[in-house]
Order: C-alpha cells, then sequence, then structure tokens
C-alpha cells in the first residue's frame, strides 16, 4: 500500500517495524518504541480486521476508534492488561491517548460505545482516570464519588457498563491522601450531607485506621468485595470468568497503579 502522503501515517504502523521512518514524517510526534509496537500488536490482535479498516478508511493508527469498538473480542485478563499498560505510558510520560485523533473519536462513538472497562474511583481532583490509563473516549466506563463508596446508584451505573455495554473489569481503586477517609479516620464535623459517606467507609477504619494508606487500600478491598457480593447481575458475569471486580490503589506521586488484589481472587471476601 503506497504511503504517499502525511494522512495515511497510520497506516504505516500496520506494516512497518517500530525503527521506521515514519517518526520523521509525524513532526513533534514522539518516536515509536518497542513499547508503542506491541501496544498496537495488543489492538491489533484485540480487532483483527476491523483495524486496517477503520485505519485506512479514517487514517487512523491502531490506537484509534477500532480500540474503542475491541472490548467484544477482549478477555477480563487482556482488559486489565491494557489497563496497567496504560498507567505505565502514564508514568513514563509516554502517553498515547492524545495521539487519537478525539473528533474521529467522538465520531465513531456518538452512537454506542463499547468501553472495554470500568472504574469505580474517587471525585479527587487528583485521580484523573483516563489520564493514568492513558485512555481516550469511548475506551472506560468511569463511576466515582468521594471515598470510591459502593452505593445503590454506583451498582446500578457498573452494572449497566457489565451488563449492557461489556465491560471486561471493574477497577474498585483508592488513592493516597484520601480526604473522604481522612474525614471518616478523625469523625470530622463536616458542613451539609458530608457525614453521608462515614458510614460506608467505617467498616476500613474499623479494620485499618487510623492509618490512612492502610485504610484506603481496606475501604477499596471491601467495596470491592460489597460490589461483588451486592449485584447479582455481576457477581454472575465473574463467576462465569466474563468479568474481572478487583480493588486497587492509586499513588497520587508516583502515578502508579498497584492492584490490592490478584485476578482468581474474586470469589474470596
Ligand atoms: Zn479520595
Amino acid at each position: 500500500m503506497a504511503q504517499s502522503n502525511k494522512k495515511n501515517d497510520a497506516t504505516q504502523f500496520n506494516q512497518t517495524s517500530p525503527d521506521s521512518e515514519s517518526s520523521s514524517t509525524r513532526g513533534s510526534q514522539r518516536s515509536l518504541s518497542n513499547e508503542d509496537a506491541s501496544r498496537r500488536k495488543f489492538l491489533q490482535r484485540a480487532v483483527g480486521g476491523a483495524v486496517a479498516g477503520l485505519a485506512t478508511t479514517a487514517g487512523m493508527g491502531l490506537v484509534g476508534p477500532s480500540s474503542a469498538l475491541a472490548q467484544s473480542t477482549l478477555t477480563p485478563e487482556m482488559a486489565l492488561k491494557e489497563l496497567l499498560e496504560g498507567n505505565r505510558r502514564f508514568v513514563a510520560g509516554r502517553l498515547t491517548s492524545f495521539e487519537q485523533d478525539l473528533a474521529i473519536l467522538r465520531h465513531h462513538t456518538s452512537e454506542k460505545q463499547q468501553p472495554f472497562a470500568a472504574l469505580l474511583a474517587c471525585a479527587d481532583s487528583r485521580v484523573p482516570v483516563e489520564l493514568i490509563f492513558d485512555q481516550s473516549i469511548g475506551h472506560i466506563f468511569v463511576t466515582r464519588n468521594a471515598g470510591n463508596i459502593t452505593t445503590s446508584e454506583i451498582i446500578a451505573s457498573l452494572e449497566y457498563g457489565a451488563v449492557v455495554l461489556g465491560t471486561k473489569i471493574i477497577l474498585v481503586m483508592g488513592h493516597g491522601s484520601c480526604g473522604a477517609v481522612d474525614a471518616a479516620i478523625q469523625g470530622k464535623e463536616v458542613p451539609g450531607q458530608i457525614s453521608a459517606l462515614y458510614p460506608h467507609i467505617q467498616p476500613a477504619v474499623d479494620l485499618a485506621g487510623p492509618d490512612i494508606e492502610a485504610t484506603v487500600k481496606a475501604n477499596a478491598k471491601i467495596q470491592a468485595a460489597l460490589l461483588r457480593k451486592a449485584s447479582t447481575a455481576i457477581s454472575v458475569l465473574v463467576k462465569e470468568k466474563k468479568l474481572l471486580v478487583l480493588a486497587a490503589f492509586y499513588n497520587i506521586s508516583s502515578g502508579v497503579v498497584s492492584l490490592l488484589e490478584r485476578p482468581g481472587a474474586d470469589d474470596s471476601n
């Protein structure tokens, strides 16, 4: 296939080595690396022929809208790998999501979404979920509240993500220096309805307080276990190995996401 102009650069990614000259035609964009190549291979495997079609017609690379439509063929383990690899790119400062054409992504997802993963994260401004996992439009289904607590509305939302949209993994992610957890530990007098969060976090405080990080981690595991138990829709998918529900911890200083549970531990707790 001829690579006659810059617009078609993306199609080269299917066919050329990571060391190809394409970086020189891409202006200020960063050079291709082995990691990029393996990511493209991963997405190519996940999407198959659909990628080439989209890449050709839309002039996009493999990390384009195709990956937003790729979830149906991913296993939960592959979805987990994709999230963790995205986090490694974030930590290394090698984000790929901003190289994707957001206008094309919007177009391809305007009528439907098929995110491959879902998150329950804290509302904290230091936890920008898409950035942390280097994901873009249509890729991850994100629910957030202060303290990343499993409420009935959160359960309903994540059930929709898993049952209707087909997410393959749900990460319940706490983070360092969580204000909601800190307030619950201290039982602070707070205005309005803020203290409504406390009962949800108290079991973790009882288990691991007053250490904040230990309590955050305990809380993530408790909320993940609650999600697995409280939702019959989710627990069925977990039992059938079609969905992983795992607790995780985000270090706001290093940017690193670490798993607090291993795949296969879903039946515990
Ligand atoms: Zn927080």
